[in-house]
Protein backbone atom coordinates (compact mmCIF):
# COMPACT_ATOMS: atom_id res chain seq x y z
CA UNK A 1 0.00 0.00 0.00
CA UNK A 2 1.93 3.30 -0.98
CA UNK A 3 1.40 5.84 1.37
CA UNK A 4 -0.50 9.09 0.99
CA UNK A 5 1.41 12.50 1.97
CA UNK A 6 -0.94 15.07 3.71
CA UNK A 7 0.14 18.59 4.17
CA UNK A 8 -1.89 21.20 6.50
CA UNK A 9 -1.84 24.59 5.94
CA UNK A 10 -1.61 27.78 8.28
CA UNK A 11 -5.34 27.76 8.96
CA UNK A 12 -5.67 24.26 8.93
CA UNK A 13 -3.29 24.06 12.20
CA UNK A 14 -4.10 27.79 13.41
CA UNK A 15 -5.74 26.92 16.70
CA UNK A 16 -6.79 23.70 19.32
CA UNK A 17 -9.99 23.28 17.42
CA UNK A 18 -8.88 23.27 13.86
CA UNK A 19 -5.48 20.82 14.96
CA UNK A 20 -8.57 18.78 16.08
CA UNK A 21 -10.24 18.70 12.76
CA UNK A 22 -7.02 17.69 11.00
CA UNK A 23 -6.31 15.22 13.63
CA UNK A 24 -9.58 13.70 12.24
CA UNK A 25 -9.09 14.18 8.88
CA UNK A 26 -5.49 12.19 9.49
CA UNK A 27 -7.35 9.12 11.25
CA UNK A 28 -10.18 8.66 8.80
CA UNK A 29 -7.97 6.93 5.96
CA UNK A 30 -4.67 4.51 7.51
CA UNK A 31 -2.76 5.34 4.25
CA UNK A 32 -1.85 8.91 5.42
CA UNK A 33 0.87 8.07 6.59
CA UNK A 34 2.94 11.12 6.55
CA UNK A 35 2.00 14.67 7.79
CA UNK A 36 3.60 18.09 7.18
CA UNK A 37 2.81 20.80 9.09
CA UNK A 38 2.98 24.37 8.29
CA UNK A 39 3.10 27.14 11.37
CA UNK A 40 -0.10 28.25 13.20
CA UNK A 41 -2.07 30.80 10.42
CA UNK A 42 -4.59 33.21 11.33
CA UNK A 43 -7.30 32.55 13.05
CA UNK A 44 -9.22 35.53 11.53
CA UNK A 45 -9.14 37.76 9.29
CA UNK A 46 -7.43 40.57 12.02
CA UNK A 47 -5.25 37.72 13.77
CA UNK A 48 -1.53 37.79 12.77
CA UNK A 49 0.30 34.35 11.23
CA UNK A 50 2.91 33.04 13.89
CA UNK A 51 5.49 33.27 10.57
CA UNK A 52 4.95 37.27 10.30
CA UNK A 53 5.73 37.60 13.94
CA UNK A 54 8.83 35.40 13.40
CA UNK A 55 9.90 38.00 10.72
CA UNK A 56 9.16 40.64 12.73
CA UNK A 57 11.35 39.44 16.03
CA UNK A 58 14.15 38.88 13.12
CA UNK A 59 13.81 42.62 12.20
CA UNK A 60 14.02 43.54 15.27
CA UNK A 61 17.07 41.71 16.36
CA UNK A 62 18.67 42.84 13.44
CA UNK A 63 18.28 46.46 14.69
CA UNK A 64 19.29 45.28 17.81
CA UNK A 65 15.91 46.34 19.38
CA UNK A 66 13.93 44.31 22.10
CA UNK A 67 10.98 41.88 20.68
CA UNK A 68 10.07 40.33 23.68
CA UNK A 69 6.75 41.77 23.19
CA UNK A 70 6.18 40.29 20.01
CA UNK A 71 7.75 36.83 21.69
CA UNK A 72 5.34 36.31 24.08
CA UNK A 73 2.41 36.73 21.74
CA UNK A 74 4.37 33.65 20.08
CA UNK A 75 4.75 31.85 22.89
CA UNK A 76 1.73 31.83 24.15
CA UNK A 77 -0.07 30.76 21.24
CA UNK A 78 1.89 27.76 21.11
CA UNK A 79 1.77 27.25 24.98
CA UNK A 80 -2.35 28.13 24.75
CA UNK A 81 -2.43 25.01 22.14
CA UNK A 82 -0.32 22.25 24.42
CA UNK A 83 -3.12 23.13 27.41
CA UNK A 84 -5.87 23.00 25.42
CA UNK A 85 -4.99 19.91 23.56
CA UNK A 86 -4.24 18.59 26.97
CA UNK A 87 -0.59 17.59 25.81
CA UNK A 88 2.24 16.75 27.59
CA UNK A 89 5.09 18.24 25.02
CA UNK A 90 7.15 20.93 26.98
CA UNK A 91 7.91 23.40 24.30
CA UNK A 92 9.49 25.67 26.91
CA UNK A 93 12.75 25.11 26.33
CA UNK A 94 12.60 24.95 22.42
CA UNK A 95 10.68 28.40 22.83
CA UNK A 96 13.54 30.26 25.15
CA UNK A 97 16.26 28.54 22.90
CA UNK A 98 14.85 29.77 19.88
CA UNK A 99 14.34 33.36 21.38
CA UNK A 100 17.75 33.44 22.30
CA UNK A 101 19.41 32.15 18.55
CA UNK A 102 16.96 34.59 16.87
CA UNK A 103 18.32 37.75 18.69
CA UNK A 104 22.26 36.14 18.15
CA UNK A 105 21.59 35.69 14.13
CA UNK A 106 19.83 38.83 14.37
CA UNK A 107 22.70 40.60 16.38
CA UNK A 108 24.70 39.23 13.71
CA UNK A 109 22.75 40.52 10.71
CA UNK A 110 22.24 37.12 9.56
CA UNK A 111 19.58 35.87 7.44
CA UNK A 112 15.86 35.66 8.58
CA UNK A 113 15.64 32.03 7.67
CA UNK A 114 16.15 30.31 10.86
CA UNK A 115 13.50 32.60 12.95
CA UNK A 116 10.92 32.18 10.21
CA UNK A 117 11.11 28.27 10.09
CA UNK A 118 10.53 28.14 13.98
CA UNK A 119 7.23 28.58 13.06
CA UNK A 120 6.77 24.86 11.88
CA UNK A 121 9.74 23.68 14.19
CA UNK A 122 7.71 23.90 16.95
CA UNK A 123 4.66 23.05 15.12
CA UNK A 124 5.36 19.46 14.28
CA UNK A 125 6.28 18.23 18.06
CA UNK A 126 2.38 19.19 18.64
CA UNK A 127 0.79 17.15 15.86
CA UNK A 128 3.24 14.42 16.34
CA UNK A 129 2.23 13.95 19.76
CA UNK A 130 -1.93 14.22 18.77
CA UNK A 131 -1.24 11.74 16.55
CA UNK A 132 0.86 9.06 17.95
CA UNK A 133 3.89 9.69 15.29
CA UNK A 134 7.61 10.85 15.60
CA UNK A 135 8.64 14.20 14.94
CA UNK A 136 11.61 13.91 12.13
CA UNK A 137 13.40 17.85 11.60
CA UNK A 138 12.88 18.89 8.30
CA UNK A 139 16.68 20.42 8.82
CA UNK A 140 17.82 16.56 9.18
CA UNK A 141 16.09 15.39 5.42
CA UNK A 142 15.89 18.18 3.40
CA UNK A 143 18.87 19.91 2.04
CA UNK A 144 20.19 22.84 -0.02
CA UNK A 145 23.12 23.42 -2.39
CA UNK A 146 25.97 25.81 -1.65
CA UNK A 147 23.84 28.21 -4.13
CA UNK A 148 20.81 27.15 -2.28
CA UNK A 149 19.06 24.86 -4.41
CA UNK A 150 17.04 21.72 -2.94
CA UNK A 151 20.06 19.08 -3.57
CA UNK A 152 17.64 16.78 -5.18
CA UNK A 153 19.67 13.56 -4.66
CA UNK A 154 20.59 13.79 -1.24
CA UNK A 155 17.06 14.84 -0.23
CA UNK A 156 15.49 11.94 -1.70
CA UNK A 157 17.79 10.01 -0.60
CA UNK A 158 17.81 10.35 2.85
CA UNK A 159 14.31 11.60 3.45
CA UNK A 160 13.18 8.26 1.51
CA UNK A 161 15.36 5.95 3.58
CA UNK A 162 14.83 7.97 7.25
CA UNK A 163 10.69 8.09 6.95
CA UNK A 164 10.60 4.32 5.04
CA UNK A 165 12.60 3.25 8.02
CA UNK A 166 9.67 5.01 10.64
CA UNK A 167 7.02 4.20 8.64
CA UNK A 168 5.09 7.39 9.68
CA UNK A 169 5.89 10.88 10.76
CA UNK A 170 4.75 14.37 11.07
CA UNK A 171 7.53 16.75 9.29
CA UNK A 172 7.98 20.46 10.01
CA UNK A 173 7.17 22.28 6.13
CA UNK A 174 8.83 25.16 4.90
CA UNK A 175 12.69 24.70 5.34
CA UNK A 176 15.61 22.61 5.46
CA UNK A 177 19.61 22.47 6.04
CA UNK A 178 22.02 24.15 3.81
CA UNK A 179 25.83 22.01 3.61
CA UNK A 180 26.54 23.75 7.05
CA UNK A 181 23.87 22.88 9.02
CA UNK A 182 22.25 26.24 9.05
CA UNK A 183 18.73 26.61 8.37
CA UNK A 184 17.12 27.80 5.50
CA UNK A 185 13.68 28.87 4.22
CA UNK A 186 11.82 28.02 0.73
CA UNK A 187 10.08 31.32 -0.34
CA UNK A 188 6.59 32.53 1.52
CA UNK A 189 4.06 29.03 1.34
CA UNK A 190 6.66 26.87 0.87
CA UNK A 191 5.41 23.99 2.96
CA UNK A 192 3.61 23.29 0.06
CA UNK A 193 6.93 22.48 -1.61
CA UNK A 194 8.07 20.48 1.33
CA UNK A 195 4.64 18.61 0.89
CA UNK A 196 5.80 17.94 -2.54
CA UNK A 197 8.89 16.67 -2.03
CA UNK A 198 8.21 14.39 0.98
CA UNK A 199 5.90 12.73 -1.59
CA UNK A 200 8.38 12.40 -4.52
CA UNK A 201 10.56 10.73 -1.65
CA UNK A 202 8.00 8.32 -0.44
CA UNK A 203 6.68 7.62 -3.79
CA UNK A 204 3.25 8.37 -2.00
CA UNK A 205 0.02 7.30 -4.18
CA UNK A 206 -0.95 10.77 -3.72
CA UNK A 207 -0.23 14.52 -2.56
CA UNK A 208 -2.97 15.52 -0.11
CA UNK A 209 -3.11 19.55 0.54
CA UNK A 210 -5.66 20.73 3.13
CA UNK A 211 -6.73 24.11 3.34
CA UNK A 212 -9.19 26.62 3.64
CA UNK A 213 -11.00 26.33 0.15
CA UNK A 214 -12.30 23.55 -1.25
CA UNK A 215 -9.69 23.02 -3.92
CA UNK A 216 -7.90 25.25 -6.50
CA UNK A 217 -11.64 27.74 -7.42
CA UNK A 218 -11.70 28.80 -11.04
CA UNK A 219 -10.36 32.04 -9.51
CA UNK A 220 -9.73 33.87 -6.22
CA UNK A 221 -12.49 33.69 -4.03
CA UNK A 222 -11.58 37.25 -2.48
CA UNK A 223 -12.17 38.63 -6.22
CA UNK A 224 -15.21 36.78 -7.18
CA UNK A 225 -16.41 35.02 -3.65
CA UNK A 226 -17.99 31.85 -4.44
CA UNK A 227 -16.15 30.97 -7.49
CA UNK A 228 -16.51 27.17 -8.99
CA UNK A 229 -13.98 24.57 -8.03
CA UNK A 230 -11.71 23.25 -10.60
CA UNK A 231 -12.18 19.82 -10.33
CA UNK A 232 -9.53 18.51 -12.54
CA UNK A 233 -6.10 19.94 -13.35
CA UNK A 234 -3.17 19.31 -15.51
CA UNK A 235 0.70 19.83 -13.82
CA UNK A 236 1.03 22.25 -16.50
CA UNK A 237 -2.32 24.10 -15.92
CA UNK A 238 -1.58 24.47 -12.52
CA UNK A 239 1.65 25.82 -12.46
CA UNK A 240 0.19 28.27 -15.47
CA UNK A 241 -2.60 29.57 -12.54
CA UNK A 242 0.14 29.28 -9.55
CA UNK A 243 2.83 31.20 -11.05
CA UNK A 244 0.09 33.74 -12.54
CA UNK A 245 -1.14 34.33 -9.03
CA UNK A 246 -3.46 31.47 -7.28
CA UNK A 247 -1.23 31.02 -4.40
CA UNK A 248 -3.46 27.95 -3.28
CA UNK A 249 -0.58 26.02 -4.21
CA UNK A 250 3.08 27.00 -4.42
CA UNK A 251 4.33 27.66 -7.76
CA UNK A 252 7.48 25.27 -7.49
CA UNK A 253 5.28 22.60 -5.83
CA UNK A 254 4.82 21.05 -8.87
CA UNK A 255 7.99 19.70 -10.03
CA UNK A 256 8.62 17.11 -7.43
CA UNK A 257 5.19 15.50 -8.06
CA UNK A 258 5.21 15.66 -11.43
CA UNK A 259 8.55 13.85 -11.92
CA UNK A 260 7.25 10.40 -10.37
CA UNK A 261 3.40 11.15 -11.36
CA UNK A 262 2.03 11.47 -8.18
CA UNK A 263 -1.34 13.09 -8.37
CA UNK A 264 -2.23 15.98 -6.00
CA UNK A 265 -5.51 16.82 -4.45
CA UNK A 266 -6.38 19.83 -3.09
CA UNK A 267 -8.81 20.00 -0.43
CA UNK A 268 -10.65 21.61 2.73
CA UNK A 269 -9.81 20.59 6.27
CA UNK A 270 -13.63 22.64 7.13
CA UNK A 271 -14.98 20.67 4.58
CA UNK A 272 -13.47 17.21 3.87
CA UNK A 273 -16.34 15.73 2.43
CA UNK A 274 -15.71 17.80 -0.89
CA UNK A 275 -13.55 16.22 -3.15
CA UNK A 276 -11.53 19.19 -3.71
CA UNK A 277 -9.58 19.41 -6.73
CA UNK A 278 -7.54 16.51 -8.59
CA UNK A 279 -3.94 17.74 -10.08
CA UNK A 280 -2.99 14.78 -12.94
CA UNK A 281 -0.33 14.10 -15.71
CA UNK A 282 -0.79 15.57 -19.06
CA UNK A 283 -2.98 12.61 -20.90
CA UNK A 284 -4.46 11.37 -17.21
CA UNK A 285 -7.74 10.04 -18.24
CA UNK A 286 -9.29 12.24 -15.94
CA UNK A 287 -7.69 15.25 -17.20
CA UNK A 288 -10.13 17.68 -19.78
CA UNK A 289 -9.55 16.87 -23.46
CA UNK A 290 -10.59 19.47 -26.35
CA UNK A 291 -10.84 23.61 -25.22
CA UNK A 292 -12.42 24.39 -22.01
CA UNK A 293 -11.31 27.14 -19.55
CA UNK A 294 -9.26 25.80 -16.39
CA UNK A 295 -9.49 28.88 -14.47
CA UNK A 296 -8.17 32.31 -14.35
CA UNK A 297 -5.23 34.48 -12.18
CA UNK A 298 -3.38 37.59 -11.74
CA UNK A 299 -1.35 39.53 -10.22
CA UNK A 300 -1.27 43.55 -9.93
CA UNK A 301 2.69 45.37 -9.61
CA UNK A 302 3.70 45.19 -12.61
CA UNK A 303 5.90 48.50 -14.07
CA UNK A 304 6.38 48.73 -18.07
CA UNK A 305 8.95 50.07 -19.58
CA UNK A 306 8.33 51.85 -23.30
CA UNK A 307 11.18 52.23 -25.57
CA UNK A 308 10.55 54.45 -28.83
CA UNK A 309 13.18 54.11 -31.71
CA UNK A 310 12.59 55.06 -35.33
CA UNK A 311 13.83 52.06 -37.43
CA UNK A 312 14.51 49.65 -34.15
CA UNK A 313 13.90 46.08 -36.16
CA UNK A 314 16.47 46.65 -38.40
CA UNK A 315 18.92 47.06 -36.03
CA UNK A 316 20.47 43.64 -34.98
CA UNK A 317 21.55 43.55 -30.93
CA UNK A 318 18.71 46.30 -30.34
CA UNK A 319 17.00 43.63 -27.76
CA UNK A 320 19.78 41.90 -26.10
CA UNK A 321 21.36 45.65 -25.44
CA UNK A 322 18.15 46.22 -23.57
CA UNK A 323 18.26 42.95 -21.93
CA UNK A 324 21.62 43.25 -20.80
CA UNK A 325 20.87 46.92 -18.98
CA UNK A 326 18.17 44.64 -17.16
CA UNK A 327 20.54 41.97 -16.43
CA UNK A 328 23.12 43.89 -15.20
CA UNK A 329 20.72 46.06 -12.47
CA UNK A 330 19.43 42.33 -11.38
CA UNK A 331 15.76 43.04 -12.87
CA UNK A 332 14.06 39.85 -13.98
CA UNK A 333 11.27 40.25 -17.02
CA UNK A 334 8.54 39.16 -17.53
CA UNK A 335 7.08 40.44 -20.65
CA UNK A 336 8.53 42.12 -23.87
CA UNK A 337 6.00 42.89 -26.66
CA UNK A 338 7.48 44.62 -29.40
CA UNK A 339 6.12 47.12 -32.04
CA UNK A 340 7.56 48.04 -35.07
CA UNK A 341 9.54 51.90 -33.53
CA UNK A 342 8.73 50.81 -29.77
CA UNK A 343 9.32 47.70 -27.43
CA UNK A 344 7.99 47.10 -24.05
CA UNK A 345 9.65 45.66 -21.28
CA UNK A 346 7.16 44.13 -18.31
CA UNK A 347 8.78 44.00 -15.35
CA UNK A 348 7.96 43.38 -11.20
CA UNK A 349 7.61 47.15 -10.36
CA UNK A 350 9.48 45.65 -7.04
CA UNK A 351 12.39 45.06 -9.08
CA UNK A 352 12.62 48.19 -9.88
CA UNK A 353 12.30 49.93 -6.71
CA UNK A 354 14.99 52.74 -5.87
CA UNK A 355 16.92 52.42 -9.63
CA UNK A 356 13.77 53.00 -12.20
CA UNK A 357 15.81 56.10 -13.60
CA UNK A 358 18.93 54.11 -13.65
CA UNK A 359 17.74 51.74 -15.52
CA UNK A 360 15.35 53.94 -18.00
CA UNK A 361 19.11 56.13 -18.23
CA UNK A 362 21.41 52.85 -19.07
CA UNK A 363 18.64 51.63 -21.47
CA UNK A 364 18.76 55.35 -23.39
CA UNK A 365 22.40 55.03 -23.80
CA UNK A 366 22.68 51.40 -24.85
CA UNK A 367 20.16 51.72 -27.32
CA UNK A 368 20.03 55.30 -28.33
CA UNK A 369 16.77 55.16 -27.79
CA UNK A 370 14.69 58.26 -28.84
CA UNK A 371 12.60 57.94 -25.74
CA UNK A 372 12.80 55.97 -22.66
CA UNK A 373 9.79 56.20 -20.29
CA UNK A 374 7.79 54.41 -17.25
CA UNK A 375 4.08 53.62 -17.70
CA UNK A 376 1.55 53.46 -14.74
CA UNK A 377 1.29 50.16 -12.41
CA UNK A 378 0.05 46.82 -14.99
CA UNK A 379 -2.02 44.02 -13.54
CA UNK A 380 -1.40 40.79 -15.64
CA UNK A 381 -4.35 38.28 -15.65
CA UNK A 382 -3.58 34.94 -17.14
CA UNK A 383 -6.29 32.91 -18.29
CA UNK A 384 -5.56 29.20 -18.48
CA UNK A 385 -7.14 26.16 -20.52
CA UNK A 386 -5.76 23.45 -22.57
CA UNK A 387 -5.74 24.54 -26.33
CA UNK A 388 -6.80 28.08 -25.03
CA UNK A 389 -4.66 30.16 -27.36
CA UNK A 390 -5.31 28.20 -30.22
CA UNK A 391 -9.11 28.47 -29.85
CA UNK A 392 -10.38 30.93 -32.03
CA UNK A 393 -13.23 32.52 -29.85
CA UNK A 394 -11.58 32.36 -26.33
CA UNK A 395 -9.45 35.53 -27.79
CA UNK A 396 -12.34 37.34 -28.76
CA UNK A 397 -14.76 35.92 -25.47
CA UNK A 398 -11.75 37.69 -23.25
CA UNK A 399 -11.54 41.09 -24.80
CA UNK A 400 -15.61 41.33 -25.26
CA UNK A 401 -15.78 40.46 -21.80
CA UNK A 402 -13.37 43.84 -21.09
CA UNK A 403 -14.67 46.06 -23.65
CA UNK A 404 -18.51 45.73 -22.40
CA UNK A 405 -16.65 46.05 -18.51
CA UNK A 406 -15.17 49.17 -20.20
CA UNK A 407 -11.71 48.10 -19.11
CA UNK A 408 -8.57 49.11 -22.12
CA UNK A 409 -6.53 46.49 -22.64
CA UNK A 410 -2.88 47.58 -22.39
CA UNK A 411 -0.38 44.42 -23.29
CA UNK A 412 -1.58 41.13 -24.83
CA UNK A 413 0.48 37.77 -25.09
CA UNK A 414 -0.64 34.50 -26.06
CA UNK A 415 1.35 32.04 -24.07
CA UNK A 416 3.85 29.85 -26.92
CA UNK A 417 2.13 26.80 -24.16
CA UNK A 418 -1.07 27.17 -25.87
CA UNK A 419 -2.47 27.08 -22.41
CA UNK A 420 -2.65 30.48 -21.58
CA UNK A 421 -3.59 34.02 -22.86
CA UNK A 422 -2.23 37.12 -20.60
CA UNK A 423 -3.75 40.54 -20.86
CA UNK A 424 -2.64 43.54 -18.54
CA UNK A 425 -4.83 45.87 -17.66
CA UNK A 426 -4.30 49.20 -15.40
CA UNK A 427 -3.67 48.16 -11.52
CA UNK A 428 -6.82 49.68 -10.48
CA UNK A 429 -9.06 47.97 -12.93
CA UNK A 430 -7.84 44.29 -11.95
CA UNK A 431 -10.56 43.08 -9.77
CA UNK A 432 -13.16 44.37 -12.09
CA UNK A 433 -11.23 42.76 -15.04
CA UNK A 434 -11.03 39.27 -13.24
CA UNK A 435 -14.75 39.79 -12.55
CA UNK A 436 -15.54 40.17 -16.04
CA UNK A 437 -13.87 37.27 -17.43
CA UNK A 438 -15.03 35.16 -15.08
CA UNK A 439 -18.58 36.14 -15.82
CA UNK A 440 -18.28 35.82 -19.56
CA UNK A 441 -16.98 32.19 -19.50
CA UNK A 442 -18.53 30.86 -16.22
CA UNK A 443 -22.14 32.55 -16.26
CA UNK A 444 -22.98 33.78 -19.71
CA UNK A 445 -24.19 31.69 -23.07
CA UNK A 446 -21.49 33.69 -24.76
CA UNK A 447 -18.62 31.35 -23.40
CA UNK A 448 -17.54 29.17 -26.00
CA UNK A 449 -18.70 25.66 -26.20
CA UNK A 450 -16.20 22.84 -25.33
CA UNK A 451 -15.19 20.78 -28.56
CA UNK A 452 -13.90 17.32 -28.50
P1 LIG B 1 -2.55 27.46 3.42
O1 LIG B 1 -2.23 28.28 4.63
O2 LIG B 1 -3.50 26.34 3.69
O3 LIG B 1 -1.31 27.03 2.70
P2 LIG B 1 -2.93 29.65 1.60
O4 LIG B 1 -3.43 30.89 2.26
O5 LIG B 1 -1.49 29.56 1.25
O6 LIG B 1 -3.38 28.41 2.45
O7 LIG B 1 -3.76 29.39 0.26
C1 LIG B 1 -5.17 29.34 0.29
C2 LIG B 1 -5.75 30.69 -0.09
O8 LIG B 1 -5.40 30.97 -1.46
C3 LIG B 1 -7.25 30.76 -0.11
O9 LIG B 1 -7.75 31.04 1.17
C4 LIG B 1 -7.54 31.87 -1.10
O10 LIG B 1 -7.77 33.08 -0.45
C5 LIG B 1 -6.26 31.99 -1.93
N1 LIG B 1 -6.47 31.80 -3.38
C6 LIG B 1 -6.01 32.61 -4.36
N2 LIG B 1 -6.37 32.16 -5.57
C7 LIG B 1 -7.06 31.02 -5.36
C8 LIG B 1 -7.69 30.07 -6.23
N3 LIG B 1 -7.68 30.20 -7.54
N4 LIG B 1 -8.30 29.03 -5.65
C9 LIG B 1 -8.32 28.86 -4.32
N5 LIG B 1 -7.76 29.72 -3.46
C10 LIG B 1 -7.13 30.79 -3.97
N1 LIG C 1 4.55 29.44 7.30
C1 LIG C 1 5.15 29.77 6.02
C2 LIG C 1 4.52 31.03 5.45
O1 LIG C 1 3.70 31.64 6.09
C3 LIG C 1 5.12 28.62 5.06
C4 LIG C 1 3.75 28.08 4.72
O2 LIG C 1 2.78 28.37 5.42
O3 LIG C 1 3.65 27.34 3.73
O4 LIG C 1 4.88 31.44 4.37
MG1 LIG D 1 -0.02 28.12 1.49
Amino acid sequence: MRPVVAKFGGTSLADAAQILKSRDIIRADERRKFVVVSAPGKRTDADQKITDLLYLCHEHARRRLPFEEVFKVVRERYLGIVQELGLKVDLREQLEEGRARIAEIGAAGGAPDYAASRGEAWNGPIVAELLGYPCVDAAEIIFFDEQGRLDAQRTYATCGERLGVLGHAVIPGFYGAMPNGAVKTFSRGGSDVTGAIVARAVLAETYENWTDVPGMLITDPRVVPGAYTIEVVTYQELRELAYSGAKVLHEEAVFPVREAGIPVNVRNTNDPRHDGTLVVPEGHPKAKVGFDITGIAGRKGFSVILIDKAMMNGEIGFARRVLSVLEQNGVSLEHMPTGIDTLSLVVEAKGLEGKAEKVLREIEIAVQADKVQLQGELALIAVVGRGISRHPRSAATVFRALLDAGIHVRMIDQGSSQLNIIVGVDGARFEDAVRAIYRVFVHDDERPAPVA
